[in-house]
């Protein structure tokens, strides 16, 4: 069951106002079946729900609670900062510093705007590619998913991926002819398309480790390519390390991976919780951003302090704890016990990890692209999911997503999960 009474009631209150009772339509459960519950606090690894149900999470707000829910350092900075003020609209000292802490922190960028959303990073940064290039056409990849940006919402993942149909409504024919949409991995296809239209490309946008439809990993070889076939025909190459950035590494995939894109960008991990999102690189197309340049890009709460202070308290705290390190070890805890018990019950599902970010494809298949992903058997997910919420264990309700650890999962979170995802997966 995945609601209790009061959560009926306010789903039912809600949906007389809201659209289909959510704010995002992932939440709605429609992909596992079932109907939302309502959480009334979270601290640590657990949400607790208005019925009182406690659980442990792993979505972690789709990504930012990296050091859990609540994290005494967060909340402080957040009452420090907004004693002073929660908004000016005019340049704070936060926002110097957390700029600072990016483009030391993420090898490629040398200069970043911070903006609220990762969604409006990523639109900013297809339109600053655009006016950098005088280029129109933007290329992305089956599944990646960089937000509600009109000309990315085409072949999208996450929520567009199950939201019944291919794409969304309301977006112009004619801005989706200008996004072109490539399989992931597949350097054939990448090859044929920059021969034919290189000379219109504007940026080619990836998630270096797509996590918008479960968990996808590039093949060896395949970000340099990117990396390379962009240069050669002078398209900016834009990594959109919303999910992956301060969440693997201080500098992202892009550290890992040895990759230095063109832009950035990030959200998520960096608000601390708040609505931060920023884009960031190379210098030389950074200042042709308003007021420098004639790309304009603004934003009224745009580098708020209160969302600073939260988000530079967050990185700190990372740095300071050893995070990625300590994220790590808890990843590996994780996958030792998935995978032990897969092979306990012949079970031939498909696993992938990288730190704190994991995905169980219910699928033999291996997953090199959404085509791939979309082999799962999604009755099976649906049935895990519905086991693991009863027993108190929360993933994420879609098999086209990601779970993430935070740092506030201790070992015997861990091990009353991997109780509860063996049961879960003995039942199907
Ligand atoms: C979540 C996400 C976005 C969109 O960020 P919002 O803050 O939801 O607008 C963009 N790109 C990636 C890779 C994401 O995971």
């Amino acid at each position: 069951m995945t609601q209790g009474p009061l959560s009926a009631k306010l789903f039912a209150a809600a949906q007389q106002v809201i659209p289909g009772g959510v704010n995002s339509p992932v939440r709605a459960f429609r992909n596992v079946g079932g109907e939302p519950f309502f959480v009334r606090r979270a601290k640590g690894c657990r949400i607790w729900d208005v019925d009182d149900r406690e659980m442990i999470d792993y979505v972690g707000t789709w990504g930012p609670a990296i050091l859990g829910h609540a994290p005494r350092v967060v909340i402080e900075a957040i009452h420090n900062a907004a004693k002073d003020g929660v908004s000016f609209g005019i340049p704070n000292p936060y926002e110097v510093e957390m700029a600072r802490t990016i483009c030391e922190w993420v090898p490629s960028i040398e200069k970043v705007r911070l903006v609220s959303s990762g969604t409006e990073a990523t639109m900013s940064a297809v339109r600053l590619a655009r006016g950098f290039t005088g280029r129109d056409r933007i290329v992305k990849f089956d599944g990646c998913y960089h937000g509600h940006v009109d000309s990315l919402l085409v072949a999208a993942g996450s929520g567009a991926l199950t939201h019944g149909q291919p794409d969304s409504a309301g977006i112009p024919k004619a801005f989706a002819e200008l996004t072109s949409i490539l399989p992931f991995n597949d350097v054939e296809a990448l090859e044929k398309l920059f021969a034919e239209r290189g000379h219109e490309i504007a940026a080619l946008i990836v998630e270096p480790y797509p996590a918008n439809a479960g968990l996808i990993l590039p093949q060896p070889g395949f970000l340099k390519k990117l990396r390379e076939i962009t240069a050669k025909h002078g398209a900016v190459l834009i990594f959109d390390e919303v999910m992956t950035g301060f969440r693997l590494a201080k500098g992202g995939v892009q550290e890992l991976e040895g990759i230095m894109p063109d832009l950035t960008c990030l959200g998520k991990v960096i608000g601390g919780g708040l609505p931060v999102g920023a884009f960031g690189g190379r210098a030389e197309i950074m200042d042709m951003l308003a007021p420098n340049g004639p790309v304009y890009q603004a934003g009224t709460l745009s580098g708020n302090p209160v969302a600073m202070a939260a988000g530079l308290s967050q990185l700190r705290e990372l740095e300071k704890q050893n995070g990625y390190a300590l994220l790590e070890h808890l990843g590996q805890t994780m996958e030792k016990a998935v995978l032990d018990t897969l092979k306990k019950k012949g079970l031939g599902y498909q696993w992938y990890r990288r730190g704190s970010m994991f995905c169980l494809f219910f699928t033999e298949t291996p997953v090199k692209n959404l085509a791939d992903a979309k082999t799962s058997d999604l009755p099976a997910f649906r049935k895990f999911f519905h086991a693991c919420l009863d027993n108190g264990v929360y993933f994420a309700p879609s098999q086209f997503e990601t779970g993430f650890i935070s740092m506030a999962h201790e070992q015997a979170d861990l091990d009353r999960t991997a109780e509860v995802v063996a049961a879960a997966l003995a039942g199907l």
